[in-house]
């Protein structure tokens, strides 16, 4: 899956704000908002590919059971996200997906 990246952070939106969580960002949206403040994860290069398994390796280090998946347009790759969601719900994890909805 395409990656632009994983970090770690407080939760600033909706209704777990301020609580920890581990970001991943799904590279790629279709849409090109004017107030959009992720566009280096809408259009160009800059992302990374990775499996399922590596991403969830990655989110394990951090610690935390949190976990946000977002965009760019998370749904764009909504078959690996659906594949990340499910392994990572098994290993009981809470899971927010962010997307446009479009
Ligand atoms: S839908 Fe989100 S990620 Fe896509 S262009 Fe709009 S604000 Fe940016």
């Amino acid at each position: 899956m395409k990656i632009s990246e994983i970090f770690f952070s407080l939760q600033g939106e909706g209704i777990e704000i301020g609580l920890p969580t581990v970001f991943v960002r799904l590279f790629a949206c279709d849409l090109r908002c004017s107030w959009c403040d992720t566009m280096y994860a809408v259009e160009g290069r800059d992302f990374k590919d990775m499996t399922v398994g590596a991403v969830a390796e990655e989110i394990a280090s951090y610690g935390c059971r949190r976990v946000c998946i977002t965009g760019g347009e998370p749904l764009i790759q909504a078959k690996e996200a659906a594949a990340l969601a499910a392994m990572l719900t098994a290993e009981g994890y809470s899971i927010v997906l962010e997307t446009s909805g479009h």
